[in-house]
């Protein structure tokens, strides 16, 4: 989520006041190098162990979350720890203070130094709405910027980096072709991901159509626990639903009449977002 563009309403029930408790996910993945992490409602994370180095997808949004996913599955030592950050959106990387004091490789998108440089705010704001919960993050910057599609060689894995803006513009998905699996990040999402703005459902629709275009089997988003690559081709058809209802005339209110069972504060916001980018668009 994020929660920069969130107005205080939107944020209050959505960010909790403590950190969830993390645990493992054992279902979905059937390749042990693949490890799952869930903290509650909230994120989910993930380390790829690969012969040559441990790869950890999102750190979640404290430090002390991403210390109960490392004592839950501890990096090993003799390797080096590669972190790579799908969007700068805080649940998914306040948790890097982690590794502050430690040696690893920070990878994110090149338009993810931007997102940061402006986000002190955010962290203050956040840490007062809940009782200081984000009191030691430290912000940071990437050690690497990606602008194209980029391919880490594990040696057994290859793990292919695939930017894929929309939801932000600094949107990085994960791809392991040989397990024809893919982290989607926050590209997809039940019932629909959130547009970052009213231009960005463009580039949402072509990165979720770059990921479709994979043919993975186990697609699993940032959030909502799926493993089933249908999202892809559901998060396209309410999009192109949406488009349909509102070139008919369907107002935002019209929509929303019809809300689907999910996460309904969350959905609403997602809608407007949605319904505003159709409607700039045509
Ligand atoms: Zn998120």
């Amino acid at each position: 989520m994020n929660a920069q563009q969130s107005t205080p309403d939107q944020l209050e029930g959505l960010v909790p006041s403590s950190d969830p408790e993390v645990t493992v996910v054992r279902t979905g993945i059937t390749d042990s190098r693949v490890e799952w992490f869930r903290a509650g409602e909230e994120v989910d994370s993930f380390i790829i162990r690969t012969n040559r180095f441990d790869l950890v997808v999102d750190t979640m949004g404290t430090p002390e979350m991403f210390a109960q996913v490392a004592t839950l599955a501890p990096l090993r030592q003799s390797l080096p720890t590669i972190v790579v950050t799908t969007h700068a959106d805080y649940d998914h990387y306040w948790g890097n203070a982690y590794f502050a004091s430690t040696k690893y490789l920070w990878i994110a998108s090149e338009h993810t130094p931007a997102r940061v440089n402006g986000q002190q705010v955010e962290l203050n704001q956040m840490n007062r709405a809940t009782d200081g919960r984000f009191g030691s993050v430290v912000l940071g910057e990437p050690h690497i910027g990606i602008s194209t599609a980029t391919v880490l060689d594990g040696g057994d894995l290859q793990i292919h980096l695939l930017p894929t803006p929309g939801h932000t513009p600094d949107h990085l998905a994960v791809h392991i072709p040989q397990l024809r699996l893919i982290l989607a990040g926050d590209t997809a999402e039940r019932p629909l991901p959130e547009l970052w703005d009213s231009h960005s459902l463009r580039s949402l629709r072509a990165s979720l159509k770059i990921l479709h275009g994979l043919d993975a089997t186990v697609v699993i988003p940032s959030h909502g626990g799926t493993t089933d690559p249908a999202i892809l081709t559901d998060n396209l058809e309410i999009l192109s639903e949406i488009e349909t209802r509102v070139a008919s005339g369907e107002s935002l209110d019209d929509l929303a009449r019809h809300p689907l069972p999910q996460k309904q504060a969350f959905y609403s916001h997602c809608l407007q977002r949605a319904v505003t980018a159709v409607q700039e668009e045509s």
